[in-house]
């Protein structure tokens, strides 16, 4: 399948293909396909030759992020809860586990839903590898590294974390950690191919603003779209790293392609760090709003300071990000005038 070229995804094929990484003609199973990260993956890979399985029960997913790929050959959509046995029958290669809730709005509503989706649901994804003699790639977390000591900001894979596990945020941190410890399980009892990504937070087009799924990017688009306050919690100082959804996708297909990156945890994340309050500011210039930027409570173990050591994945993977944070602040702030897409 072919795309318009300003999505970046044709960019990332170059990119995979000028360093000889191929996933053309594998059969690819992806969880959580019909979610932001997850429906990228799926039309990078269609476009790099692959063919793909979706399966996605739509709990945070959306049809409508993958209804454009329904027509093309090579895509197969199924409707499923990871967390329940299925059988594939199609040969696969590779098996990505991408389904899970992320928002922290979601983590108060369906904690139960998130610890299945990468329990359960690792362990299902992880047999079913484990039967067709796939690699395994998982969707991992900054998340793992909790409230990190300041000292260990950048991050690197090597810091064991500063989790509450019996905090609010602590049914994705603890469920994202136990995700993989089962990884490694099955890499050392099975001797599987594995490969895990930390993923720090990602942005662009697709991405849900609505109600409890909203992160904070397009949460500040669509308040400075509409003109109402940007809601800034807490003093605004706190920290994340802000990665554009291209980068991400070609970080998380370069870890799957890349053979040397057998049995390794790469962090994938823009290694820019800016305070909450920059990005509100710089939200509201980009959209020319006349939007206020309101303060509210800060919530509980709300990480203070977010920001990846990228070293390992430039050496491992020769990956790093491409696209700033203005450039795909503009991208994505264009695509939520067009419809969020
Ligand atoms: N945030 C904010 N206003 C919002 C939503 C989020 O100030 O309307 C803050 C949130 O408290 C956190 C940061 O933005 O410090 C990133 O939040 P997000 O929900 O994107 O995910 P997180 O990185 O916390 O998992």
């Amino acid at each position: 399948m072919d795309r318009d070229t300003d999505s970046g995804i044709i960019d990332i094929c170059n990119s995979l293909k000028k360093d000889g990484l191929t996933l053309e003609g594998m059969t690819v199973l992806i969880t959580g396909g019909a979610g932001f990260i997850g429906s990228w993956t799926c039309e990078t890979l269609l476009n790099l030759g692959a063919r793909v399985i979706c399966l996605d029960n739509f709990a945070s997913g959306l049809k409508d992020n993958i209804s454009h790929l329904e027509s093309d050959e090579d895509f197969t959509f199924i409707k499923h809860d990871i967390s329940k046995p299925i059988r594939i029958d199609k040969k696969l290669d590779i098996v990505m586990h991408m389904a899970s809730r992320a928002s922290p709005f979601e983590f108060d509503k369906f904690p139960i839903q998130i610890l299945k989706a990468n329990t359960l649901g690792i362990w299902v994804a992880l047999g079913i590898a484990k039967k067709h003699g796939a690699k395994f790639l998982y969707t991992s977390t900054s998340e793992v590294y909790g409230d990190p000591d300041q000292r260990f900001v950048p991050t690197p894979e090597t810091y064991n974390g500063n989790v509450n596990p019996v905090g609010p945020r602590s049914c994705y941190d603890e469920a994202k950690r136990a995700g993989e410890a089962f990884v490694m399980a099955y890499r050392s009892q099975h001797g599987m191919d594995t490969r895990m990504v930390r993923i720090f937070n990602t942005y662009g087009p697709k991405m849900r603003a609505d109600d409890i799924y909203g992160r904070v990017v397009p949460r500040f688009i669509e308040q400075a779209l509409n003109n109402d306050p940007i809601t800034v919690f807490g003093d605004g100082t706190q920290t994340r790293s802000f990665t554009y959804i291209t980068d991400q996708v070609e970080g998380i297909l370069r870890l799957a392609s890349t053979d040397k990156a057998s049995g390794e945890v790469v962090n994938i994340g823009n290694d820019k760090e800016r305070t909450i309050l920059d990005l509100a500011l710089m939200v509201k210039e980009l959209t020319g709003s006349s939007s206020d930027i309101t303060f509210h409570p800060l919530p509980v173990d709300d990480p203070k300071r977010r920001c990846p050591d990228i070293s390992k994945a430039k050496r491992l993977l020769k990956w790093q990000p491409k696209v700033g944070l203005k450039e795909g602040l503009l991208k994505t702030i264009n695509a939520f005038k067009t419809g969020g897409m």
